[in-house]
């Protein structure tokens, strides 16, 4: 190979130790292929830590349900659950057949909870693979009854109380006839019974304890009719930082195992930190005359020379459609984004970054030096939350993962 060529390979590749390339999320690429100057790094070893600490902090008896839908809000669901069991998760859950069947096609044979409802269409195949439903109605719960009476199965299901979120559920003043009907199906085992919160990660609780009270009615009413639950769980990562009145059995966790606090008033884990970056190298470097404008509308006019870079990462990337707001980290120093962010492509400025050269790594979310752009600083350039810049990175990013020291 060509020296010179040897060298630009030698620049865009990685520093640290990476392994699977594309693992998880995507298709891997074929090896060999030219790595895109615009990834996304998911560092194992701190998605790992987060876990521990997390075990730690968690009061003994206290079982772990880990959320991996959405593959685990980008970062993979193969790996969260593999990372989830070896920390000792007693279920993983997910929101869709599909996803919960990718796990098991990766050999995993950990307890997989279906969030939300099923279509009945959809129950035979719950029965065939051991995924565990929730009930929130008795036409499904006799369904499920009859299908595994067939597969000479006893099946269990986790009792949906619907609290006042009104999305899925039972009502909590209708759940114990639904709960009878399950309790005296002999081929179903009603295992647990779960709610969720409408707001957990804010300062204001009011409402979220008026939705524990009514769980606890049930539990109680059910507990008075010898009904034993081995998982009562209420708590997602908010309720579980700000809610221990409300463990119970498990909590199911998504966000916090990232490295992702669910909001900015929430307790916080020391040591806890983002497992994802976002990263792009300097694909082209523009010098501006007074009077110049950048990108489609021309929506930013330099009003003297300046020095901006282009970084190949735009809105089909995930990145927000922001105009002049938001920056990149280069060489340790914030450069604003100028112009508008385009499909492909977005432009800060680095006029006070002198030794920024091409090819230099530029940090979109993330930690660079001292300096960190959070996952709840890129939520705010588009007006949402965190969960919401989690999911937004498209396929099309590569994934590249660090540190994945696979126990045998
Ligand atoms: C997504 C989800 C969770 C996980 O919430 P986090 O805030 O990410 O921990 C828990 N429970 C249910 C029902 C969910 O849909």
């Amino acid at each position: 190979m060509n020296t010179l060529i040897e060298e630009l390979i030698e620049t865009q590749s990685p520093t640290s130790s990476r392994s699977e390339v594309t693992a998880g999320c995507e298709a891997p690429a074929p090896t060999g292929r030219p790595p895109r100057p615009a990834w996304i790094e998911i560092d194992v070893a701190r998605w790992r830590q987060n876990f521990a600490l997390l075990k730690r902090d968690m009061p003994s008896g206290l079982q772990l349900l880990a959320v991996v839908k959405d593959e685990a809000y980008g970062h993979s669901a193969t790996v969260a659950a593999r990372l989830a069991i070896e920390a000792g998760a007693k279920f993983l859950a997910v929101s869709t057949v599909d996803e919960a069947m990718k796990l098991r096609d990766a050999g995993i044979r950990a307890r997989i909870l279906l969030l939300g409802d099923r279509q009945e269409a959809e129950l035979p195949w719950c029965v065939a693979h051991d995924l565990t439903c929730c009930v929130s109605e008795p036409r499904i719960a006799e369904q499920l009854g009859q299908l595994a009476a067939r597969a000479g199965k006893r099946v269990s299901v986790h009792l949906k109380i619907n609290t006042g979120m009104n999305r899925y559920g039972v009502r909590w003043n209708e759940a114990l006839p639904l709960a009878e009907k399950i309790v005296t199906s002999k081929s179903l085992l009603l295992e647990g019974a779960l709610s969720h919160f409408a707001q957990s990660d804010e300062l204001e609780k009011t409402f979220a304890l008026l939705q524990l009270s009514r769980f606890n009615e049930v539990i109680h009413a059910l507990a008075m009719q010898g009904v034993a639950l081995t998982f009562r769980h209420v708590c997602n990562s908010g309720g579980y930082l700000d809610l221990p009145q409300a463990h119970f059995d498990m909590v199911r966790m998504g966000i916090l195992p990232l490295g992702v606090f669910p909001s900015s008033v929430c307790r916080r884990i020391p040591g806890i930190a983002a497992v994802m970056s976002v990263k792009a190298r300097i694909a082209a470097i523009q010098h501006l005359q007074p009077g110049d404008h950048v990108g489609y509308g021309m929506r930013y006019t330099a009003t003297a020379p300046r020095r901006i870079a282009v970084l190949p990462i735009g809105y089909g990337d995930g990145f927000p459609r922001v105009r002049n707001a938001g920056c990149a980290l280069i060489r340790g120093c914030r450069a604003p984004i100028i112009g508008g962010v385009a499909m492909d492509a977005l432009t800060v400025d680095i006029t006070d970054i002198p030794p920024a050269q091409l090819w230099d790594e530029a940090v979109l979310m993330g930690r660079q030096g001292d300096d960190e752009i959070s996952v709840h600083e890129v939520a705010r350039l588009k007006n949402s939350a965190s969960y919401d810049v989690l999911c937004s990175w498209r396929g099309r990013l590569p994934r590249i993962y660090l540190n994945d020291e696979r126990v045998a």
